[in-house]
Parts: structure tokens; C-alpha cells; sequence
């Protein structure tokens, strides 16, 4: 029997640490490199395309290992986070040549997907967010936080509904729980994909002073605590730069579901899934990291508040109106470095010299900003005026102590200005008077011995020396010189009087570096005392470069300011558009149109051809209320609009996110959420409602909801069909109007105007395409008879939409999948009043609860 290898002591220690970091790739430091071993070295070498060896090969049981260079961990870290793992990084916590016995080591850092910190350029624009959630009683504490800005929330979550739009407006890909959480919830997090993380075991008590009184709540202080005790544990580093949980209220602002979020292409393309072609894309003119992480939050985040819009509006239109008093701010703000997550990285002590320099050059620009600001417009600018500090006294000491461009290393000097330290100075001349002296030394030898080649050098392993070439050495005087080194052409000495030189010099050499440091890491802890005022001017910063955003995208593309109103319901766009349509098939290409709703009018029943603009026109409202809510401008000509409370949204393709339902079953419980959730404050746009079942069922449920849309919800409504039949509701429910998008032949061909206009389509698109297409006379005539009847019957029509069987025969039958515009309605129907029996089925699949239903039961 072959005996198992005796685990060395490393090894053991390794383990002992591994035991503690079961779920992540311990990264364990040995020499210049971080090795995995047995499991994490198997699956690291595979991800990481890193090559798999063995400990040691000669054992009966050879340990699977493999490892990356420490200065390049980073990357590989990265690799592996991105894709959801963690790393636990492990070091030498003892100096080797002073260690008794194994060196010790401890994990100084684990790094989740929720808290690492990129310095990536590109992903600065992002914020990374790591969430905590804690249930009770079918509610939710949900804290989250931006390590690298140190920003924490925390809000109250009523719904699962609202959990899941809080976790995808905020991209969040980890997720700290405990055991609070139901099985539903847990299954949403798993279907999302995010990482579900364990809070510790222990609590540190350490970060209770970052939950701030205020939070009354404590389920709310609960969730933060949990999050920050992850933080906490995870990050053994200083947290300084956290501040305190802020409570908000997702009441507070615009509800969006995410399924508008998705479906009107707000941060991410539908098909591409980046940003270009969304209405990120389109208003981003921020110049600061900063303000671009704002911009996307407050994209995520319209406001309800009639006087905070105003504000925005107003410095967005003072901006607008003063061109070169923006262009002075947008230059300014161009040369200011991220604030926010500089403040970071004094607080985990990771500066260095160059970090304070940026830090130093950003302040130098707030004073002009303010100077601005002043001359524009002390009220509209007054907050900002108060809250632009540009925290001198840091920039002061930086400006004192740090030399203009220093090196990155912290640990080798040239660093401190002279003047700053007399100490250091004293070194320094030390060193520099030590480099005349040798060259003195060097002119007089040459002198002496006539050896005009002669020349002092220095390395690390001999010093500094005098090299002499060989054809030279008989010249050199016997006593004083003393041999070190010989090359192939020269010979290298010392002399007495050199050494001792050479003493003085690299002493206060290393003397230098050593209090250099020193005074780097006092000058790192004075300005961590001002990291809380740095961060407000962070936020004050971010904001006046959105809002010069909006001001330039605003300009650039024509839009105008809104006029809103809290409690007017009446909507009046006068020539507006889909900016970022509009931006990508060029303003000359694209019709503008009218959106208007007065007070009494409650709903747009949009009908018209495929293809023809239904669903840009519908769009383009919901992406102008959000502009609006923003506090932007919006792409029209002139805009009136109420302040609505929600949007929701069934536009486009209905592809299921979080599981695999049928199309339909996604579109009825979408819908039902708009139903029961919408305020007659809220607009809802519905396309194409219904196209996912059998004809009749889903005209009969769109006309359904329509009703109760009108009666119960009195919500703003635009809802696009091709169910033609549902133009006649216009007579029956006086809040409705008809409207359709217009078409004309030309030169043979039948074009879509893409205007709206009043009134039902013209049904005979249909049968024009068919003459276009070139189809007997004799078909086209019978068409026209047959689509003449249809009409004739529409008139009588009331609510006509449970229907019988047609008395004129038709060839062709109705077709359960048809999805789109019927173009020849091949029913013929018969007036008939949902009455009795089939009145109780509408309104018993009215009161249907979707979102417990399986599929078949709601076929059933
Ligand atoms: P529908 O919803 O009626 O099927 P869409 O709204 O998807 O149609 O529009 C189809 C295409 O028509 C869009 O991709 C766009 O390129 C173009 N379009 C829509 N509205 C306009 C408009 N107002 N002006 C110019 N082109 C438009």
C-alpha cells in the first residue's frame, strides 16, 4: 500500500488558510508569484489558460498547482471576478529574514465581484454596486454600496416586483444575504444570476458609526449593518471614505419597471446590449467620470418634484442661453480628475505621489468654476455656490509638498518638494554635495595620475569605484588604490578616501527615501481628515457637469423646455421625435409628430400598418416624459406635459428575462402589473396587446383591458393595434380617441408617412398592396365587396367582439397565429353584446391573478 505524502508545514498552512475561503480561489503568495493548488489550481489553469503542474511529481498523490506573477495578479484577479468567483489574496504578513519558523501569512484582501475596484478608464463611467438584502415579513431592507466611492443607500422594498427593478436598475452583480430570505427570493436571484453572498459569521461592531441615526427603520439598519460588515471583512483595509447610509424612497421618483428600463433602451441597446443607441448614449456630453456615473443614475431615477425640476431646468437653461460661459465650464471640468474615487484611494491608502497631483490640479479649477457660476447668476447657482469648496487647504499642502511630477513608487524618494522638510533637505544636499565632491575627486585624479579616461562609477554590488583601463593601470600610484574588480579592458578601484564618501552618500540616500515615505503617508492621513468634504464636492461637481450635458445635448439637437405641471393631466407635444432615432436616421429623414391629450382624453388607440412608426411614436413619449422628469430638455417643438408617477411599458418583442414562459403569459402579466400598479398619474403603452394568442381571445382582452384602462385606471394611455376592430370603441368610450399613422401611393408603391393623424386607419392598405402586387381584377373587386361589407358592419358595431360565424363564405380562415395587421379581416361578424356568461368571463379573467398562475391554468 502506497502511503499517503506527509503534508509539509506550507502546505498545512495552506490548507489551514483555504479552510476559511472555501468559495473563493485563494491566491496564496510564495516568492514572486501567487500559487493555487489542488481544486483552485485545476479550474484556475482552465480559466485563466495558465499551465497545470504538480508540487511534488514523485508522490503517490502529486498536488495539482499552478500560479501568476504578483505584478501581473491584477489582471488575472480581474479575469477571474468578472466571471463571478472571488479571489482571496494571501501574503507574507512577516519580513522572511526575521520569521522563526514558517512565515506567516494571511488573506489581506478578498475580492467579490461587488467590490472590485477598477481603474479602468472606460469602466470609471460605471459604478459597481454590492447589495445587501434582508426579508421580513414580505418586505425587503436592501442597502447597497460603490466601494470605490464610498456612496451607501438604503431603502425599504414593498414588493418582489420592486426588488427586481431595484437589482436591475442598479446592475448589481452580488448580493450579501443572510437567512431572511424566502425561496422565491432567493430562486429571483439565482434566475438574475447575480452572486449570493453570506453575510459573516461576526458582526465587526467597528461600522455601526457609518448607520446613521436618522435611519429610524431597523430593518433598514439591519441590512446596512450586514452590508457593511461584509464590506468589512472582505476588504481589511481603512473604509474612511464610506459615508454614512442614506435612506431614499424609490417613491420618490419615477417608477420605471424594468421592462421600460429594457424595452425603451435607457442605458443598455436592446440587441447590442451597449450603450450606443440608447438614451444614455445620446445626452452623455459629460466630461468627468463623475458626472457620467450621475448621469446614468439619474437616468435610472426621473424626479416627481415640480421644484427640483425647475431648479435643474433653470441652470440647464441658463446654461443653454450663455455659450461661452458653459464652454469656459466645460473646460474646466475637462481638467478635473475623479474626485470621488481619488478620495477612495487616500482612504485605502493605495496614492501615490502622481494620484495628489491629479488631486491637487482638479481643486485648481473649482475657484474658476465658482468665479463663473458668480458672474452668471448668483441664485439659480446658489447651491452650487455655497457647496463648491475647493478645499484649499489640501490643495495648499499638496501643492507645498509634492513635486509637480513625481515618480510612481512611494518607496524611492523624489517625491517631497524642497522646502517642505529641513531634514530631508539636509539629505539631500548631503547626496548632491556628495556628487560634486566626486566629480571634484574626478578632475583631480585625472590631474595626479595623467589618466585622462579616468572615471568614477557606481553599482550596487561594489559601490561607487574608480575604473581605470588596463594599458592605464601601471600609471596609478601604489599606495592609495586598492583593486576590486577587473573587466576585459579596464580594471575598477577603490580608494579610503572614496569609501568613505560613498558612507555618507547612499546613507543619506537611504535616509531620504526612508523619510520621504514617511512625510507621504503624514500628508495621506491629513487629507483623509478631508475626504467627507472632497466627496461633497465630488457630488456638487458631477452635477453641474450633467447638467452642462444636458445643456449641450440640448442645444445641439433643438430641444426645448418643457412646461410641466404637478396637477394638470393635459398632454401637448407639438412636433416632437425619438431622439435617438431621429440621431441615427438624420433630422431630415425623420416626421415629427404631435402627441395630444387634453385633460378629457385619456386614451390614443393607435391603428396603422406594420412598419409604419406605432411603436417609435410611442416610445418617443415615454423617452420625452423621462427628458422632462431628468430636468432636460426634450426633442420637440413645444412640450406641455403632466408629471406622471409611472411608466410602464409592453413594447416590442416579449422576451422573457427571468424564466421561460410563453410569450403571451409574459405579456398578460406585464400587463396585469401595469393594471393593478398605475395612478391615473401613471402612462402606460401597450403594443400590439394580445397578438400572442388566438384572434378573438386576444381582442376580446384587449378591448377588456382598454375598458378597465378607461373606467378604473384613467391612466395616460397609448395602445397600438392591428385588431382593427377596436377603432369603433371610439364611440363608446368618450376618454378614447382614434388615431392612425397615414399612408399614400406613390409612383406604384405605397409609403407609410409615419404621421399621426386623427381618426382609425384606412382599411384598404390591405387590398392597394394587393393591386400593387399585380393580382387579378376579379380577386381585387371581391376584396373590395367583401372589405365594403366588413365596413358596413363596423358602423353597426358597439362592443361588438365576441363573434359568430360569418353568413358570406369566405375561401380563407382565420388564422389563430396571425400576429399582425389583418389585411383582408377575413371574419365577418354579427354584432353581439358581451352579455350574461361571456360579461362574468371577462371580468373573472380581469380578476385573475397572473402572477400565480401557471400557463395552462390561464388558457384553462
Ligand atoms: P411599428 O411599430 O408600426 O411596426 P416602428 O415604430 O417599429 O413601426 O417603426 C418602423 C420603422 O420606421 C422604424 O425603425 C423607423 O426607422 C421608421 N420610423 C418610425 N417612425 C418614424 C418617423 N416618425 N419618421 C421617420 N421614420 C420613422
Amino acid at each position: 500500500m502506497p502511503q499517503k505524502t506527509k503534508k509539509t508545514p506550507m502546505m498545512e498552512q495552506y490548507l489551514a488558510v483555504k479552510k476559511q475561503y472555501p468559495d473563493a480561489f485563494l491566491f496564496y503568495r510564495l516568492g514572486d508569484f501567487y500559487e493555487m493548488f489542488y481544486d483552485d489550481a485545476v479550474k484556475g489553469a482552465q480559466i485563466l489558460e495558465l499551465t497545470l503542474t504538480t508540487r511534488n511529481k514523485n508522490a503517490v498523490d502529486p498536488i495539482p498547482m499552478c500560479g501568476v506573477p504578483h505584478h501581473a495578479a491584477q489582471n488575472y484577479i480581474d479575469i477571474l471576478v468578472d466571471q463571478g468567483y472571488k479571489v482571496a489574496i494571501c501574503e507574507q504578513v512577516e519580513d522572511p529574514k526575521t520569521a522563526k519558523g514558517m512565515v506567516k501569512r494571511e488573506v489581506v484582501q478578498l475580492v467579490t465581484p461587488g467590490t472590485i475596484i477598477d481603474q479602468n478608464a472606460s469602466e470609471a463611467k460605471e459604478n459597481n454596486y454590492l447589495t445587501a438584502l434582508h426579508e421580513k415579513d414580505g418586505q425587503y431592507g436592501f442597502a447597497y454600496a460603490d466601494l470605490s466611492t464610498g456612496e451607501i443607500k438604503v431603502a425599504t422594498l414593498t414588493s418582489t416586483e420592486s426588488l427586481l427593478n431595484e437589482l436591475m436598475s442598479l446592475q448589481t452583480k452580488e448580493v450579501v444575504i443572510d437567512d431572511s430570505l424566502s425561496q422565491p427570493t432567493q430562486t429571483l436571484l439565482e434566475q438574475l444570476k447575480v452572486l449570493m453572498s453570506d453575510q459573516p459569521e461576526v458582526m465587526p461592531s467597528a461600522e455601526v458609526s457609518y448607520v446613521s441615526q436618522d435611519l429610524q427603520q431597523t430593518l433598514e439598519k439591519q441590512t446596512v449593518k450586514q452590508l457593511l460588515a461584509y464590506l468589512t471583512t472582505t476588504q481589511k483595509r481603512s473604509l474612511a471614505h464610506l459615508q454614512k447610509a442614506v435612506h431614499y424612497e424609490p417613491s420618490h421618483y419615477l417608477k420605471l419597471d424594468h421592462n421600460a428600463q429594457r424595452n425603451l433602451e435607457l442605458l443598455k441597446n436592446l440587441r447590442t446590449h451597449k450603450k450606443s443607441g440608447t438614451l444614455l448614449w445620446l445626452l452623455d456630453e459629460t466630461k468627468t467620470a463623475m458626472g457620467a456615473r450621475l448621469l446614468k443614475q439619474w437616468i435610472g431615477r426621473p424626479l416627481l418634484d415640480l421644484q427640483q425640476i425647475k431648479q435643474r431646468q433653470a441652470i440647464v437653461e441658463n446654461l443653454l442661453d450663455n455659450y461661452f460661459e458653459r464652454s469656459g465650464i466645460i473646460e474646466q471640468l475637462t481638467q478635473v480628475y475623479d474626485l470621488e474615487r481619488l478620495a477612495g484611494r487616500v482612504a485605502f491608502g493605495n496614492v501615490n505621489g502622481r494620484d495628489l497631483v491629479q488631486l491637487r490640479t482638479s481643486l485648481a479649477h473649482i475657484p474658476q468654476i465658482r468665479y463663473i457660476l458668480e458672474q452668471l447668476d448668483q441664485d439659480i447657482y446658489h447651491d452650487f455656490l455655497t457647496e463648491l469648496d475647493p478645499v484649499e487647504d489640501v490643495a495648499d499642502l499638496i501643492e507645498q509638498a509634492i513635486v509637480d511630477e513625481p515618480p510612481l513608487s512611494i518607496t524611492e524618494g523624489n517625491l517631497i518638494k524642497a522646502g517642505y522638510n529641513a531634514q530631508l533637505d539636509e539629505y539631500n544636499d548631503a547626496m548632491k554635495n556628495g556628487k560634486q565632491w566626486l566629480a571634484q575627486l574626478e578632475a583631480r585624479e585625472r590631474q595626479v595620475t595623467g589618466i585622462s579616461n579616468l572615471k568614477i562609477g557606481f553599482n550596487r554590488v561594489f559601490g561607487y569605484y574608480i575604473e581605470v583601463s588596463k594599458a592605464n593601470v601601471k600609471k596609478l600610484p601604489q599606495d592609495r588604490y586598492q583593486r576590486k574588480q577587473t573587466l576585459t579592458n579596464a580594471e575598477r578601484f577603490i580608494t579610503p578616501e572614496l569609501k568613505e564618501k560613498e558612507e555618507l552618500i547612499l546613507g543619506a540616500e537611504t535616509k531620504a527615501y526612508e523619510l520621504e515615505y514617511q512625510l507621504f503617508t503624514q500628508i495621506r492621513d491629513q487629507i483623509k481628515d478631508q475626504i467627507k468634504r472632497l466627496q461633497k464636492l465630488a457630488a456638487k461637481v458631477a452635477q453641474l457637469d450633467v447638467l452642462q450635458s444636458f445643456a449641450t445635448v440640448s442645444e445641439d439637437n433643438h430641444f426645448v423646455r418643457p412646461r410641466l405641471s404637478q396637477n394638470e393631466r393635459t398632454l401637448d407635444i407639438v412636433d416632437g421625435w425619438h431622439p435617438v432615432v431621429e440621431k441615427v436616421l438624420g433630422k431630415q429623414s425623420y416626421i415629427p409628430n404631435d402627441v395630444k391629450m387634453s385633460s378629457k382624453l385619456d386614451i390614443l388607440l393607435i391603428t396603422g400598418p406594420n412598419m409604419s412608426g406605432k411603436s417609435t411614436y410611442m416610445r418617443q413619449l415615454a423617452l420625452s416624459v423621462i427628458m422632462a422628469q431628468m430636468g432636460c430638455f426634450v426633442p420637440a417643438k413645444q412640450a406641455k406635459m403632466p408629471i406622471f408617477d409611472q411608466i410602464f411599458t409592453r413594447i416590442g418583442a416579449a422576451d422573457d428575462l427571468i424564466s421561460g414562459e410563453s410569450t403571451f403569459m409574459v405579456e398578460m402579466k406585464e400587463a396585469n402589473l401595469a393594471l393593478k400598479q398605475a395612478t391615473s398619474n401613471s402612462l402606460l403603452l401597450f403594443d400590439e396587446l394580445g397578438r400572442g394568442t388566438a384572434t378573438y381571445d386576444g381582442m376580446a382582452l384587449a378591448q377588456a383591458i382598454i375598458e378597465y384602462v378607461h373606467d378604473k385606471v384613467k391612466a395616460k394611455t397609448l395602445f397600438s393595434t392591428h385588431y382593427h376592430e377596436l377603432t369603433v370603441l371610439e364611440q363608446e368610450l368618450p376618454r378614447l380617441a382614434n388615431i392612425h399613422v397615414g399612408a399614400v401611393e406613390k409612383d406604384g408603391e405605397l409609403v407609410f408617412l409615419h404621421k399621426m393623424q386623427a381618426g382609425p386607419a384606412d382599411r384598404s392598405y390591405g387590398v392597394h398592396v394587393a393591386k400593387l402586387a399585380g393580382m387579378p381584377a376579379s380577386l381585387l373587386t371581391r376584396a373590395d365587396t367583401i372589405l365594403h361589407q366588413l365596413e358596413g358592419k363596423d358602423v353597426q358595431k358597439t362592443t361588438a367582439m365576441l363573434k359568430e360565424v360569418a353568413p358570406v363564405q369566405v375561401e380563407t380562415e382565420a388564422d389563430d397565429s396571425e400576429a399582425q395587421l389583418s389585411l383582408f379581416s377575413p371574419e365577418v361578424v354579427t354584432p353581439k353584446e358581451p352579455v350574461g356568461k361571456e360579461k362574468d368571463v371577462l371580468t373573472e379573467i380581469l380578476d385573475l391573478n397572473l402572477m400565480a398562475m401557471t400557463p395552462m391554468d390561464v388558457m384553462n
